[in-house]
């Protein structure tokens, strides 16, 4: 079961990135590691709804 959610960066708080999530085998908050443009390094991105 594969659900759409949206990226935020957690130092700028814009959303980059579009994913899918596997709601089975994550549970809670998403978190990754991603290259956000606008800080123009790698950030921690967070679900948002
Ligand atoms: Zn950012």
């Amino acid at each position: 079961m594969r659900v759409n959610i949206l990226l935020a960066c957690t130092v700028c708080k814009r959303r980059n990135y579009s994913t899918q999530k596997n709601k089975k085998k994550t549970t809670g908050r998403l978190e990754i590691k991603k290259y956000c443009p606008w800080d123009r390094k790698h950030t921690v991105h967070r679900e948002t709804r």
